[in-house]
C-alpha cells in the first residue's frame, strides 16, 4: 500500500516532497483567525444567478426551480443538474458533472469546472490535474470515494476549459451548496481561486488566503475551510508545490481536531465487539 502510494508520489514527481513525516511532524502552524461566510440561496454574490441579455435557453422558471433544489435528495439533484439548462455552459457540455465520492465524507474538495475529459467521463477530475490530485489526497492518506467527495463549481464544462464567469458559478450555486449541506462534510477544501469566490466570496488572491482557516455556514451548519493551490496550477508552477503540502497538512491537523471534536459528542454511537 504505502509502496504504491510513494510509487504514485514518484511518477507524479512530487516524492519526496509530499511525504507525511510521523505524526504531525513536518507542519507548518499556519491557522490564524477566520472570517465566515454565510451563504443563502442564489446570493454567492457572483454577480445575478442568470446574467442580463444571455442568449440561453433560461427563462422565468429557472429560479423558482432553483428555489426547489434546497431541499432535494440525492437522486433528485442528480436529475436537475444532469438536465439544468440555468445557465450557457449547458450549451457545450455533453454532460452535467456533479460530483463524485462518499456521499457521507469527512473531507470536500471542491475545484472549478469540468475539462474535457470530465466532459467525458461524468466524472471530476479525471484528467492531468485529476492524477495530481489523486496524488495530493494519497500523499495525506486519503484516496478518491473514501472518505472523500470530489465537486466543483460549476457542474457543466467552460468551453476552452476557461474560468468560469462569476454569473455561471452563482447560477451554479444552489447545487453546490445542497451538496454541502447533503453531505455535512467535517473540513472543505477550496481547490483555486474560482472555488474560493463561489464558496467563501472571497476577493483576495490565492496566495493570500492560504493558511486562514475560514468558515462556511449554513443555518446550523458550520463546516471549517481551507483554501490552496489548484492542481492544474500546480502542474504549470511546480514550487508552490511545496506550499500545497504545507496546505494540505494544515488540512490534516485540522480534520484531525474535526474529527476528535466530533468523537465527543453524544450523538455518536458506541463502538461495539462484534
Ligand atoms: N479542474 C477542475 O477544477 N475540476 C475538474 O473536475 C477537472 C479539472
Ligand atoms: Fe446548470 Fe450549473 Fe450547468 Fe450552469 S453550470 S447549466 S447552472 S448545472
Amino acid at each position: 500500500m504505502s509502496l504504491t502510494r510513494s510509487r504514485l508520489l514518484q511518477e507524479m514527481g512530487i516524492d519526496p516532497v509530499w511525504r507525511l513525516r510521523d505524526g504531525n511532524a513536518a507542519e507548518t502552524p499556519a491557522a490564524t483567525a477566520s472570517t465566515s461566510a454565510e451563504m443563502d440561496a442564489g446570493d454567492a454574490g457572483l454577480g445575478p444567478a442568470v446574467k442580463q441579455g444571455s442568449p440561453t435557453p433560461m427563462a422565468a422558471g429557472v429560479a423558482a426551480d432553483m428555489a426547489g433544489v434546497a431541499t432535494m435528495d440525492w437522486p433528485a439533484l442528480r436529475t436537475a443538474v444532469a438536465d439544468c439548462q440555468a445557465c450557457g455552459l449547458c450549451r457545450e457540455r455533453k454532460q452535467a458533472v456533479l460530483g463524485v465520492g462518499d456521499e457521507q465524507a469527512d473531507w470536500l474538495f471542491i475545484g472549478e469546472g469540468p475539462g474535457a475529459e470530465e466532459d467525458a467521463r461524468g466524472e471530476p477530475f479525471v484528467g492531468q490535474a485529476g492524477k495530481l490530485l489523486d496524488a495530493m489526497l494519497a500523499a495525506i492518506d486519503l484516496k478518491r470515494g473514501d472518505n472523500v467527495y470530489i465537486a466543483n463549481a460549476v457542474k457543466c464544462r467552460p468551453p476552452g476549459n476557461r474560468t468560469p464567469e462569476a454569473g455561471e458559478m452563482a447560477a451554479c450555486w444552489p447545487y453546490l451548496k445542497r451538496q454541502i449541506a447533503l453531505i455535512r462534510p467535517k473540513l472543505i477544501v477550496l481547490l483555486g481561486r474560482a472555488a474560493m469566490h463561489a464558496v467563501l466570496k472571497e476577493e483576495r488572491a490565492l496566495g493570500a488566503s492560504r493558511g486562514t482557516l475560514f468558515e462556511y455556514r449554513d443555518g446550523e451548519l458550520v463546516v471549517p475551510v481551507l483554501v490552496t493551490y489548484h492542481p492544474a496550477y500546480l502542474l504549470r508552477n511546480l514550487p508552490d508545490k511545496a506550499k500545497a503540502w504545507e496546505d494540505l497538512c494544515l488540512a490534516r491537523r485540522t480534520m484531525r481536531q474535526q474529527q476528535s471534536a466530533g468523537s465527543d459528542l453524544p450523538s455518536d454511537p458506541p463502538t461495539r465487539g462484534n
